[in-house]
């Protein structure tokens, strides 16, 4: 029998918004005593909001702060550096816990099915994101030994990505979504300019010497079905000593085009903002964005490394797909980012449907062959798909957190266990997570070695530099929780 007034204790995957808001609804709450035990394969938390965001969107970034202040509050805690299905399974984990959540987010990418995808330039977006973000994944120790390759190991590597950026002229990006835009951005701004970010200092070096002129935006359908949010799309248009290209033809609404226009506001905005860039004159500035739309790679050439995308022109079907409608221009570029859409990716243990790329669920309750499961839950982006802001992932974790309470109240969770045997075995695997205080040195690292370059912080990128800095000096253990 559990005693009364037994805590609840709950594992969270995932150190991601989705993550830290769920371990928020449950510290809110005062009908259940909790603790929760946020896990994240990485030696640092917040997820895509550091390893996503782009880097100079500060204001968003800022997120962050907040979410710490979740982390460490009384009856939560953060155990950085813990790889679920690899330094325990999620078995092992859940033998010592009341109930998990899993929040470990979509990382992984969607091809596009095409000759060439896979030539040396043609890179998805969350590995070219994860880079300028600085993710360790693809900033791998000099040390290869010291590597320690997590299951969804992202494969572009830091000394590529350098390589193929200071070699591009022009390049291509495949998407029409806030992340193509990021990308983008990112591709075309002066070095000035992402210096005012965190970006690695190896990074901003290779962005610094990169010649890129020109950036194609290809989206296979028209102007009116986008999914860029108005004011990403704006800010485009007002980045200094670069055009934007989009051709008034492409902006002409057929009759599923106004439809989707009449009804949604967003699409109606975005279009109105697309319009008046097609009525500007270029003011001949050497960096270009350009926008094509009712159009879709076909083939990469190129030998070896890319060269050119072939592309068609398209037109939605009668059932609203899309066709081809005809040869298209061929681009040149060498570099070709395919930005359309992540991926959620299975962790071994946990019910998948690989059709959706989710973790099946009601209500955040997880079915496991056919029946709602006694301990398990899910919230985030592998709940629901990679949709919505960050701010979207608070009311997704509230979902979830209440059916959670909602089945303690009801007797089918039961209080049973205790915080240390998580920490026993843990322990027993020789793993020793990192907590908020190592955080904070790592935190407070970054921004002492950004003002020793005039920049207000800059990111450590390498697995080994962050384990470096969590380290306590005086620390014999060289770790704590
Ligand atoms: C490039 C990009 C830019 C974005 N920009 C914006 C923006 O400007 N504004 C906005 O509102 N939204 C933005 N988003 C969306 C936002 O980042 C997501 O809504 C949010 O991060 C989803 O949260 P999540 O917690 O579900 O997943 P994630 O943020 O991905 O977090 C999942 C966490 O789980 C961890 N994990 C994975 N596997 C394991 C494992 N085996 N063991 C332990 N831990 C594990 C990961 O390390 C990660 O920390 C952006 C997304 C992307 C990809």
């Amino acid at each position: 029998m559990p005693a009364e007034n037994q805590p609840l204790v709950v594992a969270i995957i995932g150190a991601g918004p989705s993550g830290i808001y769920a371990a928020e609804a449950l510290s809110q709450q005062s009908e259940v005593p909790v603790q929760v035990a946020v896990l994240d394969r990485l030696p640092v938390p917040f997820g895509l909001v550091r390893y996503g965001v782009a880097p100079d969107h500060h204001s968003i970034r800022s997120i962050r702060n907040t979410l710490e202040r979740t982390l460490s509050k009384a009856g939560v805690r953060f155990y950085g550096d813990v790889t679920i299905g690899r330094d325990v399974t999620v078995d092992e984990l859940r033998s010592t816990v009341d109930a998990v959540i899993y929040a470990f987010g979509a990382g992984s990418d969607r091809r596009l099915g095409i000759e060439g995808e896979d030539l040396v330039g043609s890179i998805a977006a969350p590995e070219f994101v994860a880079w300028y973000c600085g993710h360790p994944d693809v900033h791998p120790d000099t040390d290869r030994t010291a590597r320690r390759t997590a299951p969804d190991e992202l494969e572009l590597e830091a000394e590529r990505a350098a390589q193929l950026v200071a070699t591009t002229r022009q390049a291509v990006v495949v998407g029409v979504g806030n992340v193509a835009l990021d990308v983008a951005r990112v591709l075309i701004k002066s070095a000035d300019e992402l210096a005012e970010t965190d970006m690695a200092d190896d990074v901003l070096a290779s962005l610094a010497g990169k010649t890129v002129t020109d950036v194609y935006l290809l989206g296979r359908r028209g102007p009116a079905y986008t999914s860029f949010t108005t004011k990403e799309l704006r800010e485009i248009g007002q980045l200094p000593g670069v055009d934007v290209i989009i051709d008034e033809r492409d902006l002409e609404l057929d009759e599923s085009s106004q439809a989707v226009v009449g009804q949604d506001k967003v699409a109606a905005r975005n279009v109105a903002v697309m319009r008046e860039w097609a009525t500007r004159q270029p003011s001949g500035a050497s960096r270009r964005i350009h926008f094509r739309f009712w159009t879709r790679p076909i083939r990469l050439l190129g030998e070896g490394r890319v060269r050119a995308v072939e592309t068609e022109r398209t037109r939605l079907n009668a059932d609203g797909f899309v066709d081809g409608a005809g040869p298209g221009e061929t681009i040149e570029a060498q570099l070709v980012v395919r930005s359309v859409g992540y991926k959620g990716i299975e962790m071994p243990g946990v019910p998948f449907d690989e059709s959706t790329g989710r973790v099946p669920h009601s209500e955040g309750r997880v079915i496991r062959d056919g029946a709602f499961s006694d301990d398990e839950y899910v919230t985030g982006w592998i709940k629901r798909g990679p949709t919505g802001v960050i701010g979207t992932n608070k009311s997704d974790a509230v979902e979830t957190v209440t059916s959670l309470l909602a089945d303690v109240h009801d007797g089918d969770v039961v209080p049973r266990h205790r915080i240390d045997e998580l920490d026993a075995l843990l322990a027993s695997r020789g793993i020793h997570p990192l907590g908020m205080p190592a955080w904070r040195r790592i935190d407070a690292a970054e921004i002492e070695l950004g003002h020793s370059h005039g920049r207000e912080r800059t990111t450590l990128a390498h697995r080994a530099e962050l384990l470096a800095a969590a380290d306590e000096p005086d620390d014999e253990a060289g770790r704590e929780s």
